[in-house]
Order: structure tokens, then sequence, then C-alpha cells
């Protein structure tokens, strides 16, 4: 047996020889112009793809971009819109204040099939306290917990390929641990970790075979991020052990994939609020390898569209560092003690 496949692999790499003695001679720049055209058909391609979007209230954040990578590569975006946010969003959306970055590559606008309000702390319309129920910012809207969520976009659109999960919320966030309230810290965990368990949860069923789940985490899940507090640290570790962990789930119960990409700083309106964000961008741009530029959003977009195309289909589980290399770095170069 062994002889056989040995003999029939040499045989294929002398057949490859002579074919290779039998070409005529191209030069190293034709060859190379060949070669482009050649594999000019290796590109992320999400053509008839459904990606359910949690996250969009602006055009800055992460989710926009995600949402306009996965529009670039052809897919149709639906968005969860969290609720008390959704109300300026549309409007801003209809008046044309996102036209500008709305923009793609062909000169069309990024459009969404339908914009769904959607509160990722809760899952069932028995878990809504009273409070919230009769919030006036929540007020003209419904359906919104995870499961009503994901029933309207099944009956609306039927099965779906792509969920991405760009939300956080960690009420306490500006506090350090040490000073963190036991309320304060179960908030973090169930607004930025719980909630991408409750979506997997409930978007699984309505998922396609091949499909793909992306999250988004921060490096203060795994080192030490003085003022990314409040149980946010731990809530983003919670994210990774949990991408782990519904990827066998996941992959075994649906065939979806699982992964989360830790993000290098963005100055969101969410990071915004944290206080230190533009401290972390300009530690990034003194210490990371890779330091001629911030980190982009639409970076962060097209690496989770090739995250979710077929050109991934064998990567799950993985919290994938897209931060210009900064948590590889052990040392600050921009120390005094280095100075
Ligand atoms: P962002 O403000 O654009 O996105 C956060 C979104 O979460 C907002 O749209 C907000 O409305 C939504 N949200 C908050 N609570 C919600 C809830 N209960 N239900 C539904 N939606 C809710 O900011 P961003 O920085 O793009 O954040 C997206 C993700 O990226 C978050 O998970 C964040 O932790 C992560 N991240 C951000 C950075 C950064 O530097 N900005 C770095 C690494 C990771």
């Amino acid at each position: 047996m062994r002889s056989n496949a040995l003999a029939q692999r040499r045989s294929v790499a002398l057949q490859g020889a002579a074919v290779r003695a039998r070409a005529p001679k191209v030069s190293n720049v034709a060859r190379a112009r060949t070669g482009t055209a050649a594999r000019a058909g290796l590109s992320v391609d999400l053509k008839g793809k459904k990606a359910f979007v949690a996250g969009v209230a602006d055009d800055n954040g992460f989710g926009w971009a995600i949402s306009k990578a996965l529009s670039e590569a052809g897919a149709e975006v639906i968005l969860g819109t969290w609720v008390p946010a959704l109300n300026i969003f549309e409007t801003s959306y209809r008046r044309g204040k996102f036209d500008e970055s709305r923009k793609l590559s062909d000169g069309s606008l990024m459009t969404f099939s339908k914009i769904y309000p959607m509160d990722a702390v809760f899952d069932t319309p028995d878990d809504v306290p009273e409070d919230i129920a009769s919030n006036k910012r929540y007020a003209g809207n419904e359906k919104w917990t995870v499961s009503e969520v994901a029933k309207c976009v099944e009956e609306d659109f039927g099965k779906i390929d792509i969920v991405v999960h760009s939300l956080a919320n960690g009420p306490e966030v500006a506090k350090p641990l040490l000073e963190t309230s036991r309320k304060g810290y179960l908030a973090a965990v169930s607004a930025s970790s719980y909630s991408m368990v409750s979506m997997v949860q409930h978007f699984g069923p309505l998922m396609n075979k091949g499909g793909a789940v992306i999250s988004l985490t921060y490096l203060a899940s795994e080192r030490v991020v003085p003022g990314y507090g409040g149980g946010m640290s731990s809530a983003k570790a919670a994210l990774e052990s949990d991408t782990r962990v519904l990827a066998f789930e996941a992959g075994r119960k649906w065939g979806v994939r699982v992964n989360t990409i830790s993000a290098g700083p963005l100055g969101s309106r969410a990071a915004k609020a944290i206080g230190f964000i533009d401290k972390m961008i300009n530690y990034s741009l003194s210490n990371a390898p890779l330091n001629e530029k911030p980190l982009e959003a639409i970076e962060i977009g097209n690496t989770a569209a090739f995250l979710c195309s077929p050109l991934a289909s064998a990567i799950t589980g993985v919290t994938l560092h897209v931060d210009n290399g900064l948590s590889h770095m052990a040392v600050s170069t921009d120390s005094e003690c280095f100075k």
C-alpha cells in the first residue's frame, strides 16, 4: 500500500516536472502578471449570505465597519440596535448623516435590510423588569429581547449565515476592580459576555451550516489594562472562554464556527465613554510593532469578513488579535527607563 502511494506521488511529481519542462520560458515579470491574474479569484465572497449584526448605533464603531466589510463582500446586512439608541440612529440614518460613510467601493450606499430594536441583556419578555418596561426610552418598541429578535429575524428572513456581536456595557467601567460592586460586575458580564451566549443560543438554530459567529474582545482580558474596570476585564475573559466552548458546542450542533477578534484601541462612542481611549491609541502608536497609523475600524471589519467567509472554514474557537501587534509587546518602548 505504502509503496503504491509513494509511487503515485512520485509519478505526479514527475508529471509536474515534465509539464514544467515543456512550458515556454516566461520572464519573472510576465509570470508575476499571469500569477496575479490567475489568483484574482481568491476573494472574500459573501454573496447570497445574510448577516445579523448587533451593536450598531452610529458610524464610528466596529459594528458599523464590520457591516460595511460584509456589505463589500456581498452579504445582506440586518441590524439589531440597542433600544435606547435606536431612535437617534434611525433618524440620523434617514436624514443622510451617515451617507458619506455608507459609500461602498463601487459608489453605491450600504443598506440595511431591517433594523430591529434589541436589548441583549434580556432573553425573554419575562426577564424584563418593570422599570425598563415602563422606561420612556423603550416606549413604542416591542419584541426586543434576544429570543424575540431571533424569532422576528427568522420570520422575516428565514435562515441566516452570520451573527455579529459587537456590543458591551459595564456601568462601573471607570471603577477599579477593587471598588466594583457585585451589581456592577454582574451587569458587565451580563451585557458583554452572557449576551453573546444568549445570541448563539437563540440565533444558532436559524443559522445555515457553515455559518459563523463573531464577537469583539479586548486585551484587558489577558493582561492588566489599568482603567478598564468595573468587571469589564472579567467580562472579556469570559467572552474569550465562551468563544472556545461555544465553538465546540455550536460546531457539533449546527456546523457553525465561533470566533472573537481582540481589537486594538479605537475612539468609538463606547470607548470614549470609558475616558482614556486617546491615551491607549497614543500608547499603541508608541509601542506597537506597526506604528505608522492608528488601527482603523475597517481593518477589524475586513478581518471579520474573512473569518465569516468560506476562506476561514477551518478556523473556530479562536481569539484573533488585530491590534497592530501591540499584544505581543512585553515591554513598553516609550518607558522612561529606556530613555
Ligand atoms: P460602539 O459604541 O460602536 O458599540 C457598542 C454598541 O453596544 C453600541 O452600539 C451600543 O448601543 C451597544 N449596546 C450597549 N449595550 C447594549 C445592549 N444591552 N444591547 C444591545 N446593544 C447594546 O463601540 P465599539 O468600541 O465599536 O464596541 C464594539 C465592541 O468592540 C465591544 O464589544 C467593545 O468592547 C469591543 N472593543 C472595543 C475596543 C475599542 O477600543 N473601541 C477595543 C476592543 C474591543
